[in-house]
């Protein structure tokens, strides 16, 4: 669902996540942070008009990464992917914006840095898939899921940039 400018304004940021209004959870890996790629990545989030409604840096728990990776529990990369997840701080932000989830994975690339496509964020600075930079949220739901684990709801701004009219219509 694609809203007008007036109408945008009217949702509730707390239960629609629907068209623009979609947000997904990007975080840059330790790797990234390590390899001062903080900015890349969120430069390539800003100026395709996608809007940041969540940020911080944080040192995450084993308890956080079992939520957010349990799914992966039963991969045999499990324990070094939380030793790695956990080796230094992670940037956790929320964007925002029509078509997010999908259009992210986009801009992220393929899990595999030699499948990610140059231009992509996996593909233009990674090598191998145990250092792959950055994560990204896989579906609306998985958004919504990791969103509530890595975010409490205080910490999501809703706010209205005044380039809104020329990014939607
Ligand atoms: P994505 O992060 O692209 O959603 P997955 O959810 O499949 O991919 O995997 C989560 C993370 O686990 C990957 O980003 C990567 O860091 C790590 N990973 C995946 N596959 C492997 C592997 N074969 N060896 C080591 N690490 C892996």
């Amino acid at each position: 669902r694609v809203l007008g400018h007036g109408h945008a304004r009217s949702l509730s940021s707390d239960t629609d996540f629907s068209g623009i209004k979609e947000r997904t959870l990007v975080a840059v890996k330790p790797d990234g942070v390590q390899r001062r790629l903080i900015g890349e990545v969120i430069k390539r989030f800003e100026q395709r008009g996608f809007r940041l409604v969540g940020l911080k840096m944080l040192q995450a728990s084993d308890k956080l990464l079992a939520q957010h990776y349990v799914s992966l529990q039963r991969k045999p990369f499990y324990s070094s992917l939380l030793y790695y997840m956990t080796s230094g701080p992670i940037v956790a932000m929320v964007w925002e914006g029509h078509n997010v989830v999908r259009s992210t994975r986009m801009l992220v690339g393929c899990t595999d840095p030699a499948e990610a496509a140059p231009g992509t964020i996996r593909g233009d600075f990674s090598v191998h898939v145990s250092r792959n930079v950055v994560h990204a949220s896989d579906s609306v739901e998985g958004a919504e899921r990791e969103i509530s684990l890595w975010f409490h709801r205080s910490e999501l701004i809703d706010w209205e940039g005044c380039d809104h009219k020329n990014i939607y219509h």
